[in-house]
């Protein structure tokens, strides 16, 4: 594993959630499991579409006890440190964490809905399991357990979920290599936007008709 290699790929991946308006400020998160028990994550505090490799930390994937000193530049582990710990150690097949605040999937789980990847063909095809975890303290250690037992349970495991009022999470995997996991989780969490963006638009599209009555 080419580490710096890696780190390039973290940076531009932030960027690609950037361009996607699915981050703002300082919000989403991104690591990838590297050999040896060690994680390389985003830090907290800075926008995730403007890191350069140096930005990118090394953590062990077990939280030390005394938890995550600063890196020699003051950088911290990001807030949503424990969900990525917590996803990599129950899924070992995974290679790579996503996370960000997807407005249009915190505006249904705020409304009380459900978006159904049955309902569009590649959603049914990519990510045909996406559950729901209910609402838990962010940063919190109790929240990152419910979302790996989440990850890693079910007939057939999830390799997204949606969290209510709070995102979603997504995972690569680790084979055939770290750069296509953080590719995929990438890729998946955008998938994630577009289902709620429809469902979304959907929902709203139908209120609109039923709103104008049978003449409208
Ligand atoms: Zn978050």
């Amino acid at each position: 594993v080419d580490e710096a290699t890696i780190r390039d790929a973290l940076v531009t991946a932030g960027r690609r959630l950037g361009a996607r308006g699915l981050i703002a400020g300082g919000e989403g998160n991104l690591s990838v499991r590297l050999p040896g028990g060690r994680l390389l994550v985003s830090p907290t505090g800075l926008r995730k579409d403007e890191l350069v490799a140096d930005d990118v930390l090394v953590v062990p994937l077990e939280r030390p006890a005394g938890g995550d000193a600063a890196s020699e530049r003051g950088l911290r582990p990001s807030s949503d440190i424990a969900i990525h710990r917590a996803v990599m150690q129950a899924r070992p097949d995974v290679g790579a964490v996503v996370h960000a605040h997807l407005p249009a999937s915190m505006a249904l789980t705020l409304a009380g809905e459900a978006p159904d990847p049955a309902a569009l063909p590649e959603t049914a095809l990519l990510l045909p399991d996406l559950p729901i975890v209910p609402f838990g303290e962010m940063g919190s250690p109790e929240l990152a357990a419910r979302i790996a037992a989440t990850f890693a349970s079910g007939p057939r495991r999830a390799n997204a979920v949606l969290l209510e009022r709070h995102g979603a999470v997504a995972v690569g995997a680790a084979e055939p290599g770290l750069e296509a996991a953080l590719t995929q989780a990438v890729d998946r969490l955008e998938l994630v936007d577009v289902l709620c963006r429809v469902w979304r638009d959907a929902l709203l599209l139908r209120a609109a008709r039923a709103a104008l009555g049978p003449s409208g």
